[in-house]
């Protein structure tokens, strides 16, 4: 069973014009591992400008996007108008998203499916926090989150599930490969057990939280971890180690 490296850089609220300029260019300097699938989280104002600068192998991603084509809700941007710009991916359910905008699981699977619907790949992030993981409740969030969306897609052939454990997120504390690792293959049963053996086989989880060039490797030689969602070191030319990391 092959699933294509994958591995996306989440800019979050960061850049200007120039800063992109400055990603770009150690982008393309690269070189970037042919055998790995790139996508880099852009701000939606800076999106269409990314497109245009950005190497061809490397494709960007909304950080969100509304649960509706169009219509009176002010501030938002919808999947119809990624794809109007030629975007072909967006990052759904961030834990940023669900921690500091309250979003819902409810809500943040109604917005994969409409994404999905519109013809945009999706990211699906989910992930327990601190006092989750220590009061043991770690697979319990993260199959409700999964659930979520199970109930409201059916194909699942252009979502990547990104496993972010919160208090991983921004601090430094990686989750160790062994962590990681118990996770993703835990969420890999529990899709075989509840969604079906093929989308257990071929969907690529991937993990975030404080992913460096320093720790990379050895989080992708675990078997169920097929890539990274990089957040702060992603504005850095470190980005193209992590890229590379199974060379
Ligand atoms: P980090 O962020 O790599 O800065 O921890 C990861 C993310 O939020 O996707």
């Amino acid at each position: 069973m092959s699933r294509k490296f994958w591995v996306g850089g989440n800019w979050k609220m960061n850049g200007t014009k120039k800063e992109i300029e400055g990603i770009v260019d150690f982008l393309k300097k690269g070189p970037l591992d042919p055998n790995v699938e790139v996508v880099v989280g852009v701000p939606a104002v800076y999106l269409d400008y990314s497109k245009g600068v950005l190497p061809p192998n490397v494709a960007p991603a909304a950080q969100n996007a509304y649960k509706v084509p169009k219509g009176a809700f002010t501030g938002e941007t919808s999947p119809a108008m990624l794809v109007d710009l030629g975007i072909d991916w967006v990052i759904l359910g961030h834990s940023e998203r669900r921690n500091v905008f309250g979003e819902p699981d409810s809500l943040i699977a109604e917005k994969v499916a409409h994404a999905l619907e519109t013809g945009l790949n999706v990211v699906a992030c989910i992930g327990e926090k601190l006092e989750e993981r220590e009061a043991g409740q770690t697979e319990a969030v993260v199959y409700q989150q999964t659930q979520a969306i199970a109930d409201k897609i059916k194909d699942w052939s252009k979502v990547v599930l990104a496993y972010e454990p919160v208090w991983a997120i921004g601090t430094g504390k990686t989750a160790s490969p062994q962590q990681a690792q118990e996770v993703h293959a835990q969420l890999r049963k529990w899709l075989k057990e509840k969604v079906s053996e093929k989308v257990s086989n071929e969907l690529r989880i991937v993990y975030g939280g404080s992913v460096t060039a320093a720790n990379c490797k050895e989080l992708a030689k675990e078997a169920d971890i097929d890539g990274f969602l990089v957040g702060g070191a992603s504005l850095k030319p470190e980005f193209v180690d992590i890229i590379n990391a199974k060379q």
